[in-house]
């Protein structure tokens, strides 16, 4: 990856337009949380503008038979996520927890900290079990066969799109996502067609996999993934109601932050870094025995995936993604729900088919694992 986008991405928008212009082939488009406040500025609008209700009907126009938002994938995440970290702090298991789901960090640790692969947890980051439940849960729904389902990501990533690769996050031998576009290949794709974004009306994302709460939104930047799991891991293992539900000491833009979170009598220190120089300090700090943390996000991006670089260029301008990031935070108070374990499509999810949060079935579909590689 390149977070500053001197590297530029793979073009796979040909893969996009030949999957939809195939009729016997189902394409479902899922977007990351991350997009949502970007995508504007192709377009002409300002950096964070709140754009979610546009790109769905955008997307619909497009002619895909499915318009999917991350979000949904997660908040399943951190069921499972928060149910890892539980499961760690209850059963004496390794801890710090490292969050998963920024695939250039999980390359880096199996490059550069191969003796530190049993901290990260192994939940597979939100879009890739977005496509494994599309090719298991939605096809049984929905009676189509697997094998004629396309799943598209679109992500503020160009990562991802080798992460999709990885065949530790296959089912089956298949691929859970079969194309990875990116923020702006999606733009100019929107663009081909002639479609008017910024005069769109707002349209909602389909049924089945599209709610969202607020939690899964600030999954876009930094810091994010591990509040929406303090979120969930506090009534979990408190059993109390999580009143404020925002976590400001995790929240802002330096390099490396730390804050604590009581949790009941538990004093939870978390660790956040964003950067990858800064997330080699952090390890490199675990592994010397000189920071002692319960819980790490780390980040490849600068600001998180709302500076992801397959995002619209910001040149290095961190105003642009602060305002990308206070639009993040602006749309997760939009939200009626706002925890997790509090989305009804992804309770119905675990109810109708995967049973419990950690258990066997989630473990077989939306765990992975790591191992060493070469140092590069
Ligand atoms: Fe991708 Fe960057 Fe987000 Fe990591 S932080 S998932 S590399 S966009």
């Amino acid at each position: 990856v390149c977070p500053t986008a001197a590297l530029t991405e793979v073009n796979h928008t040909p893969k996009v337009w030949d999957a939809l212009n195939n009729p016997d082939k189902h394409v479902i488009v899922q977007v990351a949380p991350a997009i949502r406040v970007a995508i504007g500025e192709m377009f002409g609008m300002e950096p964070g503008t709140i754009a979610t209700g546009k790109l769905a009907a955008a997307l619909r126009r497009m002619g895909f038979d499915a318009v999917y938002d991350t979000d949904f994938a997660a908040d399943l995440t951190i069921m499972e996520e928060a149910s890892e970290f539980v499961h760690r702090i209850k059963h004496g298991g390794k801890l710090p927890m490292l969050t998963s789901c920024c695939p250039a960090w999980v390359q880096f640790i199996e490059h550069q900290f191969p003796d530190m692969l049993d901290i990260p947890s192994t939940c597979k980051s939100p879009h890739i079990m977005f496509g494994s439940i599309t090719k298991t849960y939605y096809a049984e729904k929905m009676g189509i066969a697997p094998e004629n389902i396309v799943v598209v990501s679109v992500m503020p990533c160009i990562a991802k799109k080798a992460e999709a690769k990885r065949p530790e996050l296959s089912h089956d031998e298949n691929a859970n996502v079969d194309i990875v576009v990116t923020t702006r290949e999606i733009a100019a794709m929107m663009k081909e067609c002639g479609i008017d974004f910024p005069n769109l009306e707002d349209e909602d994302f389909d049924k089945i996999m599209g709610e969202s709460t607020g939690a899964s939104v600030i999954f876009g930047t930094t810091g994010g993934v591990i509040e929406a799991a303090v979120r969930t891991a506090y009534e979990w293992l408190t059993g109390e109601e999580l009143k404020q539900v925002e976590f400001t000491q995790l929240r802002g833009l330096e390099g490396i932050r730390q804050g604590t979170v009581k949790i009941g009598d538990m004093d939870v220190k978390i660790g956040i870094a964003h950067g990858l120089g800064n997330a080699r300090k952090l390890l490199e700090c675990i592994r010397d025995g000189h920071c002692e943390f319960q819980a790490i996000e780390i980040m490849a991006c600068p600001g998180g995936c709302v500076g992801g670089g397959g995002q619209p260029y910001h040149h290095g301008h961190m105003e642009i993604i602060k305002k990308r990031q206070e639009a993040i935070y602006q749309e997760d108070r939009n939200k009626a729900k706002r925890k997790s374990h509090e989305n009804e499509e992804v309770l119905r999810l675990y109810k109708e088919y995967l049973g419990e949060p950690y258990g066997e079935k989630a473990h077989h579909l939306l765990h992975t694992h790591y191992s060493p590689k070469e140092r590069i």
